[in-house]
């Protein structure tokens, strides 16, 4: 029972993973039929300035609402869909669907600067990928800079002036760029000063411990100093009590995103999270 990693190297399956083998197996088959069918939504989670008290943007995050198995989580069929490659049909659905919202937001003058999609590393690595960003912008009418892609530091490990390159020929269509789940992948400081990004995310795993930590305050405090010095900005993801809200801002960083502010909401509900903002955009 063997089967090819992405280093052509073979990997043999002990008892739990041939069950699981199994389990992805019947997920695979529907994610195929998904894919090509009406069973995905976005849910949107609001991202926040605590500083200027505003709605700063928001992350499309797919769902999977299988009709046997109810909600799928993503983190679980995206690495199916990576190593499958149905990814690419995903993602597009995803990036087409989100601009079209935006469009619509923006039109309707809903107080939303912007929303991001994540991209995962094969769609980041994938030939078609900044035609395709440029041509979606374009259908849907919006201005480029206000659409954000999300990626991690492993879609850029590898070959890093690819990467380089790819990231060039997004900027260049204007849309922003981000780091997502920043300090758990292997950036080193010598690549993050090429990558033309405009946004660190850090990671939740400093955000979950921040107040009993010793050691997570000064780290945080050290990312938001890097991606001042590289003229980036910094948002926290994961933030679920104001502590730790509190924690980020003497860190100086003001922006958050996470349950203390809301869970991803249904379009109804985001636009009633909109409808409701205080200050508008
Ligand atoms: P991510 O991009 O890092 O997204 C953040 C995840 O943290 C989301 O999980 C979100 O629901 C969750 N989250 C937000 N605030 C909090 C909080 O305060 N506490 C906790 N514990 N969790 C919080 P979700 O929606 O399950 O997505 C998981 C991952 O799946 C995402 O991580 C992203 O890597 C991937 N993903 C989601 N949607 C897409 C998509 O459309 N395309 C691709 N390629 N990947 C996606
Ligand atoms: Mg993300
Ligand atoms: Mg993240
Ligand atoms: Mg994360």
């Amino acid at each position: 029972h063997a089967k090819r990693n992405p280093e052509n190297k073979y990997v043999f399956y002990d008892g739990e993973m041939r069950e699981r083998s199994g389990f992805t197996l019947g997920l695979e088959s529907d994610l195929r039929r998904a894919s090509g069918g009406n069973e995905f939504e976005l849910h949107f989670q609001p991202k926040i300035d605590l500083a200027a008290n505003r709605t700063i943007g928001a992350e499309a995050l797919i769902r999977w609402r299988h009709p046997v198995r109810g909600m799928v989580s993503p983190a679980e069929f995206i690495p199916l869909a990576e190593e499958t490659g149905l990814i690419w049909e995903i993602g597009a659905w995803t990036l087409i669907e989100s601009c079209r919202r935006l469009a619509d937001w923006i039109r309707r003058d809903l107080p939303i600067p912007s929303v991001s999609v994540n991209l995962s590393p094969r769609q980041f690595q994938d030939a078609r990928l900044v035609g395709f960003v440029r041509s979606v912008v374009e259908s849907a009418g919006i201005p480029a800079d206000r659409l954000e892609l999300e990626l991690t530091e492993g879609a850029m490990i590898g070959d890093i002036e690819k990467a380089v390159t790819i990231l060039n020929g997004l900027k260049d269509i204007g849309v922003r760029l981000s780091i997502d789940d920043f300090g758990t992948g292997y950036s080193s400081l010598a690549y993050l000063k090429r990558f033309p990004i405009d946004t660190l995310k850090i990671d939740r795993s400093f955000v979950r411990d921040i107040v009993k930590s010793t050691t997570d305050p000064a780290i945080v405090g050290t990312i938001v100093n890097l991606a001042e010095s590289l003229g980036f900005d910094t948002i926290a993801e994961g933030v679920e009590t104001q502590e730790q809200a509190d924690m980020l801002r003497q860190q100086r960083c003001t922006r958050i995103q996470g349950y203390l502010i809301s869970r991803p909401l249904p379009i109804d509900q985001f636009e009633t999270f909109l409808g409701n903002s205080v200050v508008p955009a």
